[in-house]
């Protein structure tokens, strides 16, 4: 039997690389905080060709494909003038894939069904709580008082992570990035056949973008700037009735579908937006962060599930090769931690650019915005074609 290795968190990161340790001969165990039924909110993200070349290793573009909306964007005005577009089909002679995005729930879903294909169990309602650290072994504990022991511990359990909280008590706290992350899914018959691209307008007040699903439904999002960071309370109550009042307001002088769109939205998905710069110390002898727990990143530029997929393939190949964890570990972080703290700077240069642009700005980007994304196809490709 090789060494036991425990994984704290179910998200994209947890499972996909208890599938790649499992294969290496470890015996793994996920621990996942929330309970099963509870897995199932949350907004839409964009995998993009370095993250989704590590999961279609694992799970079947078909799958993903049953829900999802295209990566390719087409950016408008405010009369509503096309003025760029960045399509994806590119990428596929490039990267083999192309970016599409996704529920978060659904990736998330399908990472653990190839997990539990791959006989990796994952148990639910396991908050941990605290990790114990010595010579011999480590330990979690967790908040129904179980604990569970092993020769290594990852830490997949995301921003807020538990584990780097109790390994790491003077680390760097996720900092707020001013911004709501805000979105939904939406029904109307007028809009109900997929669209080739995510339509981005750059409206009177704010942009706003959406696309239509394989299954014809809508999904939207937009970036709300709350200067005030809000308390868990606020996030769970008036955030997102705020945020659909304040929505209407800012496109009440744009296309009158967008406010349409808005109202026909049950839900308004209502994230804060957190990033954590740079991470002195990723892991211990035993004990290792990986995706959002060591890295979290804004998701302007929509990295963060990607960088979350590259770490589990860098981290299972570091294991591989190096003579102990603690030097797998050390390789890891040695290996990981430029790019992904560049990505991180990147992403949030994106979001403090969202500021209303001035008639002369406005001018400028109308003609120039098209020769900047095609030398944005060159720009990303640093991004897009890395791999671990
Ligand atoms: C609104 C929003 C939009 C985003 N858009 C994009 C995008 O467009 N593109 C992109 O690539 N990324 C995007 N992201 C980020 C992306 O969701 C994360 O970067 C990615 O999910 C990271 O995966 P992870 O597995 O590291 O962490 P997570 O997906 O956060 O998973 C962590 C898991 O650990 C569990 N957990 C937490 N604490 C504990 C505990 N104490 N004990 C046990 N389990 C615990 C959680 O329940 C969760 O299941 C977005 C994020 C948000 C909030």
């Amino acid at each position: 039997m090789g060494q036991k290795v425990i994984i704290i968190g179910a998200g994209v990161a947890g499972p996909v690389l208890g599938i790649q340790l499992q294969n290496a001969g470890y015996h793994v165990e996920i621990f996942e905080g929330r309970e099963d039924a509870g897995l199932e909110d949350g907004a839409f993200l964009g995998l993009t060709p370095n993250g989704l070349n590590v999961l279609l290793r694992f799970v079947p573009e078909t799958l993903l494909r049953q829900d999802c909306t295209t990566g390719s964007m087409r950016f408008y005005n405010q009369q509503g003038r096309e003025i760029a577009a960045l399509m994806t089909d590119y990428q596929r002679e490039l990267y083999h894939c192309e970016t599409i995005q996704l529920k978060r729930h659904r990736l998330n879903e399908a990472a653990r069904l190839a997990a539990s294909e791959k006989k990796v169990p994952v148990y639910f309602g396991k908050k941990c709580v605290c990790v114990v650290e010595t010579e011999q072994e480590v330990t979690a504990w967790f908040s129904d008082g179980s604990s569970a022991s092993a020769d290594l511990l990852m830490g997949a359990d995301g921003t807020f992570s538990a584990v780097r909280n109790s390994m790491f008590p003077g680390a760097a706290r996720p900092v707020y990035n001013k911004n709501i992350s805000t979105g939904g899914y939406a029904r109307l018959p007028e809009l109900s056949t997929p669209l080739d691209a995510i339509r981005m307008t750059f409206g009177e007040r704010g942009f706003f973008a959406y696309n239509v699903s394989s299954k014809g439904e809508i999904w939207w999002f937009n970036n709300y700037y709350r200067a005030q960071e809000p308390s868990r309370e606020e996030v769970r109550t008036v955030l997102k009735s705020e945020i659909k009042n304040e929505l209407l307001r800012i496109h009440e002088q744009d296309d009158p579908l967008f406010s349409r769109i808005i109202r026909a939205t049950d839900q308004v998905i209502a994230y804060p937006v957190y990033d954590i710069p740079k991470l002195a110390q990723w892991h211990t002898r035993r004990v290792c962060l990986v995706g959002d727990a060591a890295h979290a990143t804004s998701p302007h530029i929509g990295q963060g599930a990607s960088l979350a997929l590259e770490d589990t393939e860098c981290l299972a190949k570091c294991l591989g090769n190096a003579t102990t964890p603690e030097a797998a570990f050390a390789a890891f972080q040695r290996l990981r931690q430029p790019r992904v703290e560049k990505i991180i700077k990147s992403a949030r240069k994106v979001g403090n650019a969202k500021s209303k642009p001035g008639r002369v700005a406005t001018w400028f980007r109308d003609r120039l915005i098209g020769f900047f994304i095609k030398a944005q196809i060159k720009k990303l490709h640093w991004i897009y074609g890395y791999r671990a």
